[in-house]
């Protein structure tokens, strides 16, 4: 029998920008989410997820924080879609200097979106969750887990003997035991 290839489930929000009604509701509850205690407070600003506002193109694309970045990119491209002139910056999420959301507003520090991760876990983010336009949805998908290969028995004896010729017998044993202890 084939043995079942390991799986892992990856977390996605779903975004029709077109459903966007710029309301902010994802903003608050996600910085309520995570105020602490939590729910304790509720600033946009220490929100993970931001929406990019501009009521003269009728625009409303909301953003989630995702890596951290030390310096603005380059690309300053437009999309146009359904006849409105997108910037580029308007679908990226990535913390970065040209602009200030996604920072900690007292430490400064980048903030960066979760999926919420708390114990027990959340049937939906919460930013879903209370988006009632439906401009967000929650999907998981369950997709190949790359497992790195184990190494084989001669690959490790090669490695020891290696070890030993390099450091010395005594030396590698009396690191084992070091390490045997922690
Ligand atoms: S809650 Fe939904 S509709 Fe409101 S701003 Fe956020 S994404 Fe847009
Ligand atoms: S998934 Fe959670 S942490 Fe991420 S933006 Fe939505 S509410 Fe914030």
């Amino acid at each position: 029998m084939k043995a079942r290839q390991a799986t892992k489930i990856i977390k996605e929000i779903k975004v029709d920008i077109n459903k966007c009604t710029g309301c902010r509701a994802c903003e608050m509850a996600c910085s309520a989410f995570h105020s602490k205690p939590k729910y304790s407070s509720i600033n946009p600003a220490r929100s993970r997820i931001r929406v990019v506002v501009d009521e003269l193109n009728d625009e409303y694309v909301p953003i989630r924080a995702g890596d951290y970045t030390v310096a603005e990119c380059t690309g300053r491209h437009t999309y146009a879609i359904d006849g409105k002139d997108y910037s580029e910056c308007s679908f990226c999420g990535a913390v970065c200097p040209s602009r200030d959301f996604f920072f900690e507003p007292d430490s400064g520090l980048p903030l960066k979106c979760d999926m919420c991760e708390t114990v027990p876990a959340l049937d939906q983010p919460w930013c879903v969750k209370v988006c009632t336009a439906d401009s967000l949805t929650y999907v998981e998908r369950e997709v190949p887990r790359d497992e790195k290969p184990q190494p084989t028995r001669d690959q490790l004896e090669i490695g020891l003997e290696f070890l030993i010729n390099e450091y010395g017998m005594e030396a590698i044993l009396e690191n084992l035991n070091r390490k045997s202890k922690r």
